[in-house]
């Protein structure tokens, strides 16, 4: 599996694509492109590996997620949005969002799968599974490959900090029971992408992160 990280848009925003070496087929996690030359960037990555998205993969709809999505939509009329059901709701005030943070944007395309706890989603070779981890938004997940030890965290968990809870849909104690109850139980060695910052690993935020006590 290969993952390619961009750091978008005025809130350096992670946007990943996940692929097979060789294949075709791949999803974006979080698609946060918002400026023309980020869009052409990800574009010309995409042609380049040959690469077509089928999914775009939601960790939660905040707008600093989901800048790319009209984008993507108008590039790939068949692509297909995935998020947690409580999500729709940032979605619908993606515009008050945008007027809270001084940008325009328009309204996100709809979700077209609910994903939920326990779900298995594929991704060319490998597949994900849904972790349900609200607190930072209320229908926050993370995507787990077990096979590949490979944790998407969005804005649940950074690398030395967790998300904020004072955003739509947020709630600190719900948060930090997530964090506890359903990430740092995962393996050591799992690298964990987020949705800010650089990559970290369970065991390193286990041992040194202050913000999880
Ligand atoms: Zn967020
Ligand atoms: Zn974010």
């Amino acid at each position: 599996m290969i993952i390619k990280r961009f750091t978008f848009n005025f809130f350096q925003e992670n946007t990943y694509v996940v692929y097979d070496e060789g294949g075709t087929d791949c999803a974006i996690i979080d698609p946060g492109c918002y400026f023309p030359e980020e869009e052409r960037t990800l574009i010309q990555f995409l042609t380049n590996n040959h690469l077509i998205p089928s999914k775009v993969l939601y960790t939660h709809c905040h707008l600093d997620h989901a800048f790319g999505a009209n984008f993507l939509a108008g590039e790939f009329p068949s692509l297909k949005f995935y998020a947690h059901e409580k999500e729709q709701a940032n979605i619908n005030n993606a515009e008050e969002q945008g007027r809270l943070f001084g940008v325009s944007l328009q309204k996100p395309p709809s979700i077209s799968h609910y994903v939920f706890e326990g779900e298995t989603i594929a991704i060319g070779d490998n597949s994900f599974t849904v972790i349900e981890t609200p607190g930072h938004s209320a229908g926050g997940v993370c995507y787990f490959c077990k096979n590949e030890k490979t944790l998407f965290s969005g804005d649940t968990l950074f690398a030395g900090s967790i998300g904020r809870s004072d955003l739509f849909g947020g709630n600190g104690q719900m948060l930090l029971d997530s964090i506890r109850t359903k990430l740092m139980t995962l393996p050591d060695d799992v690298t964990v992408y987020t949705g800010h910052g650089y990559p970290t690993t369970i065991a390193e935020e286990k041992h040194g992160n202050p913000f999880i006590p």
